[in-house]
């Protein structure tokens, strides 16, 4: 079964795509510009479809996103983590998927920082 960063991949791939005449101008992380904001944004995206397929158990196709990202970002630390990580017997995803189950639940929900960054746009939802 395919999860929702799956089924929307491609649509975010083309939104990408289609905003990049506006990336030199209308992110604040990346003004002026346009080819840095587009690597970020396609490397986040990549990195997060191949998280998604590595704890599905999908090794194979996290590799083959990752193998995307790391073209971006050779030297990323997360991304080759996962990558030597995804030759892993897929055995021991069962118990890894629990610890980090119970981690993320240790974490308390964001909150709203008052006076907080304010008027600030960025494309990268981060
Ligand atoms: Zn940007």
């Amino acid at each position: 079964m395919s999860s929702a960063i799956e089924r929307t991949f491609h649509g975010q791939e083309l939104t990408i795509e289609k905003a990049t005449p506006l990336c030199a101008h209308a992110c604040s992380r990346h003004l002026g510009d346009r080819q840095a904001c587009v690597d970020a944004r396609r490397f986040r995206l990549y990195s997060e479809c191949a998280r998604d397929r590595f704890w599905r158990g999908d090794f194979p196709g996290s590799r083959q996103m990752l193998r995307r990202a790391m073209t971006i970002a050779p030297v990323d630390r997360k991304a080759r983590a996962y990558y030597v990580a995804s030759f892993i017997s897929p055995h021991w995803v069962r118990p890894l998927r629990r610890l980090r189950a119970a981690l993320r639940a240790r974490k308390s929900p964001p909150r709203h920082v008052p006076g907080g960054k304010r008027g600030t746009i960025t494309m990268h939802g981060g």
